[in-house]
């Protein structure tokens, strides 16, 4: 029998949380952000997807614009951790690909490489994440540095990233919002900190231009749900099989370690995932699948090439029967949760093995 394990994923949905981020934002350009493959969906088919629709996409590294150009994909792409090799600015400016600078170092990298055509450039302003931009002694010398520069376009977007917006009951997101409106003060240039948390729960941060990500395929950035988020649609339906069935007694276990022992007797599903597909090896008993419609429950450690769940509550389940690791019905967020980590880890983490369908 054939490996039914794959990705469905449905770009209508990418679409529709795509106008979604438009919709709440009637006054902002949305920069599609697909980097990590779109989040694990496929930056290709993404891009295609949505070209016709944004401004501009974002991805994190440059390797990652040069796989969307390679394959036709047109509109700007800002590379969100910038350029840090002299050789790769000629092709950012021949390709249309705008570069984030986020220190001095990368400012000069550009302002001593002479480019014939000019370069779009963002900067990134540290405002309390203290992982990357630049702090208010950097800013000017910076800026100076780049608007004097012939081959800097003078179009410069002043950007910074929220540490804390996944918490709408967090006092960080304002206290950066007021750090980037006291270092952009006196400058007039175009401005962006949103990320998908902030543009939906923080309406002070919707700027010039929002970077949304993990909304537009359908999750929840918030650690807790709230009413905006009802309104996205999963994109990636990750689905499997069952491959065995069996019965097991009280007091028996199941796999690796013992994880799992039944409490009565118990009838055990064995489905064709593990965690080399991406599904989290951390994963505790209890997480919940959705087994032929019927919702089941991890029991056991997740195996390298499978799992196993406690199906004793679901009635005529067959081999073969298909299995929602997470999709429509069960909630990527929630199956994080019980692997103590988020959905992106999970998105992104969908290995190479899992083959990606398209509706
Ligand atoms: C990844 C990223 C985003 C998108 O964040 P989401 O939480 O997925 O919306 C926005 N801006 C920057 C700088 C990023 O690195």
């Amino acid at each position: 029998m054939p490996r039914h394990t794959k990705a469905t994923i449905n770009l209508n949905a990418i679409l529709a949380n795509y106008q979604l981020a438009n919709k709440v934002t009637p006054n902002s350009k949305n920069i599609a952000v697909i980097k990590a493959d779109a989040y694990g969906h496929g930056s290709i088919k993404v891009a295609q997807a949505l070209e016709p629709f944004v401004p501009a996409f974002a991805v994190a590294i440059f390797e990652e614009a040069v796989v969307l150009r390679g394959a036709g994909i047109s509109k700007p792409i800002l590379v969100l951790q910038g350029i840090n090799e002299p050789s790769e600015l000629d092709f950012a400016t021949n390709e249309n690909i705008w570069t984030m600078v986020e220190s001095e170092e990368q400012a000069k990298l550009i302002t001593q490489s002479p480019l014939t055509i000019p370069l779009n450039v963002w900067l990134k302003l540290d405002t309390g994440m203290n992982r990357l931009g630049l702090d208010n002694t950097h800013l000017e010398p910076v800026i100076n540095l780049l608007t004097n520069c012939h081959w800097v376009n003078d179009q410069i977007v002043l950007s910074s990233h929220l540490a804390c917006a996944s918490d709408l009951t967090d006092t960080m997101t304002k206290n950066q919002v007021r750090t980037f409106a006291e270092l952009t003060e006196n400058i007039n240039l175009s401005t962006s900190i949103a990320n998908s948390a902030a543009l939906l729960g923080f309406p002070e941060t919707r700027m010039d231009w929002n970077r949304p990500g993990i909304m537009l395929y359908g999750l929840s950035p918030f650690d807790e749900s709230n009413q905006q988020d009802k309104l996205l649609r999963p994109a990636m339906t990750f689905s499997s099989t069952v491959i065995s069935i069996r019965d097991v007694k009280k007091d028996e276990h199941v796999g690796y370690g013992n994880f799992w022992t039944a409490d009565k007797p118990s009838t055990i599903a064995t489905i064709a995932v593990g965690y080399a597909d991406g599904y989290p090896r951390h994963a505790a008993n209890g997480t919940p699948l959705l087994i032929a419609g019927q919702k089941a429950h991890l029991a056991g450690r997740v195996s390298m090439d499978m799992i196993t769940a406690d199906i004793s509550q679901c009635s005529d389940i067959k081999i073969g029967d298909t299995v929602e690791l997470w999709g429509e019905t069960i909630n990527a967020n929630d199956v994080a949760r019980c692997a103590e980590t988020i959905g992106y880890d999970l998105l992104t983490g969908v290995s190479q093995r899992v083959p990606r369908y398209y509706k």
